[in-house]
């Protein structure tokens, strides 16, 4: 299988060089030339492990890997960081299927993809010849930056660091990041937002005399961000396994259509939804949920993406997104993989914020129904499921199922549907608690987070409870006009 960008500047890459690129050269996102068909039967695939699903989907798009090197990148990633055996449960409740995506070490879905993108990352370098020190540069709002530190935490011939805006990210978001314990990680507070630390990073990347200065001593700079095919490919594999539990479980029968609803920031998640679907997974619907940031809904129903709109804090900040990166990969695919068409649309969002795409791509991306979620539906949506099956979900979680809601009542489709649970509701606790009928205030960490556990009866995380107990190692705060030197400070001291 090789990989194609999407703008045409590069192609023929081995998946391996395309996980240590990220992004193309020309700006573009890296796409296997075909959707590779699922080689075992979805009967077989319900008798098998986690682990062993994984290898069934990812080894047809990292041909280059050996069964021993993938093996070894899933063994390692899907292991007891996680705190299910399941890894990715399906939990049945309402009449709607919850995947759950936050049994890893962050309690959020990210986790699935960075627990084994440094393991592929590794990999990839060492089947480059490669051995200089793969150095991870991220800017956080919040999640990415504690997922990633967990995710590269003591993995050999990797070092990371995060930055984040100081006092911009929840209390206990800062205590995560604050905390890790591995040696290989940095988190620095930045003084300013979060675009000051995502355009102090990629300047970063762009200071050719930094970089080759930092190569010189035998550093390279690559970035976990969303766009990375190796983070990708793996999620592709948790919709596979939603279908073989179904099956498993007696939900379904062998063949039975279902439908999948994902709450949707970047379009990472719900893309690989997609995919797993030309794999041959019997998935009808797409049901794309957004929240008041509700750019991809308008996108479906008119066909016009349009990103020149306010910008809306909301409860579920990690969909708090105007420009989703990975929608360009299904960009791309309506246009017949055109590399020009998908440049010139792409150029037309830089510059105008708005492109709008042909009949035929519309009837291409038919199988998507896009909807969102306002705050009081968002609230609503958990206070009613809670009080009728006394299951709390998180607010990212409750966009997807206000929206599922919405769905069946507009349409009457009934086919059974697998909804994407990105996130431990006590990762968002103060909202949910305000959800719930009782308010508090960001500083009581702790306190709302004993409460739920009260309120909901589920076992608290463990990493929650290491958050609790740990030292603060990460004490770094620095301008954003010191940001190299601060990487050079971590790295060399
Ligand atoms: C990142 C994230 C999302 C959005 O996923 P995308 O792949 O960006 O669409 C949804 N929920 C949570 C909790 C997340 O962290």
């Amino acid at each position: 299988m090789l990989y194609n960008s999407t703008r045409g500047g590069e192609t023929g890459l081995q998946a391996s060089e395309a996980i240590l690129k990220g992004l193309a050269d020309d700006g573009g996102l890296f796409m296997p030339e075909s959707i590779p068909a699922l080689k075992t039967s979805l009967k077989d695939l319900s008798r098998m492990s986690y682990q062993d699903v994984c290898y069934e989907v990812i080894k047809e798009y990292l041909t280059d890997f050996t069964e021993e090197e993938l093996r070894h990148c899933i063994n390692s990633a899907y292991d007891e960081k996680f705190e299910t055996p399941a890894i990715a449960p399906l939990v049945k409740k309402d009449d709607a299927y919850f995947l759950e995506l936050f049994h890893g070490k962050t309690i959020a879905f990210k986790d699935m993809a960075l627990s084994i993108l440094p393991h592929f990352m590794v990999t990839s370098a060492r089947k480059n010849n490669v051995t200089d020190k793969i150095v991870i540069l991220t800017a956080t709002s919040g999640d990415t930056g504690k997922a990633a530190m967990a995710g590269f935490s003591d993995v050999p011939g990797t070092e990371i660091i995060v930055f984040y805006p100081y006092g911009g990210v929840s209390r206990f978001q800062e205590l995560q990041m604050r905390t890790e314990p591995g040696k290989n990680t940095h988190a620095a507070a930045i003084r300013g937002n979060f675009d000051d630390a995502q355009t102090g990073v990629k300047k970063i990347f762009g200071d050719r005399e930094f970089t080759s200065k930092l190569k010189d001593k035998g550093v390279i700079l690559s970035s976990a961000n969303s766009i990375n095919i190796g983070r990708l490919v793996p999620q592709v594999a948790y919709y596979v396994y939603s279908y073989a539990q179904l099956l498993s479980q007696g939900e379904i029968e062998d063949g039975e259509k279902i439908n999948v609803c994902v709450p949707t920031g970047n379009f990472g998640n719900i893309l690989a939804a997609y995919f797993a679907k030309h794999m041959g997974v019997p998935i009808d619907r797409l049901i794309c949920a957004s929240n008041e940031n509700r750019v991809l809904t308008d996108f479906f129903g008119t066909g016009k993406y349009d990103r020149n709109r306010p910008f809306i804090l909301t409860s579920s900040p990690s969909m708090d997104i105007l420009i989703s990166s990975n929608l360009e990969r299904l960009i791309y695919l309506s246009t017949g993989r055109s590399a020009e068409k998908t440049s010139g649309l792409m150029k037309a969002l830089r510059e105008q914020g708005v492109y709008d795409i042909t009949d035929d791509m519309k009837e291409f991306i038919a199988d998507f129904f896009g909807g969102f979620a306002s705050e009081d539906e968002v609230f609503a949506s958990i206070k009613a499921l809670k009080d009728r099956t006394g299951y709390v979900m998180d607010p990212h979680t409750a966009v997807a199922k206000a929206v599922y809601d919405k769905y069946v009542d507009k349409t009457g489709d009934k086919t059974k549907t697998v909804i994407a649970s990105t996130a431990s509701p006590y990762k968002f606790s103060p909202n949910v608690m305000k959800a719930l009928g009782e308010k508090y205030d960001d500083e009581d960490v702790f306190l709302v987070i004993d409460r739920l556990h009260e309120i909901s009866g589920t076992p608290e995380p463990k990493a929650i409870k290491d958050v609790r107990s740990a030292e603060i190692r990460h004490n770094t705060v620095c301008e954003v006009t010191d940001m190299e030197k601060t990487v050079e400070t971590f790295l060399f001291g």
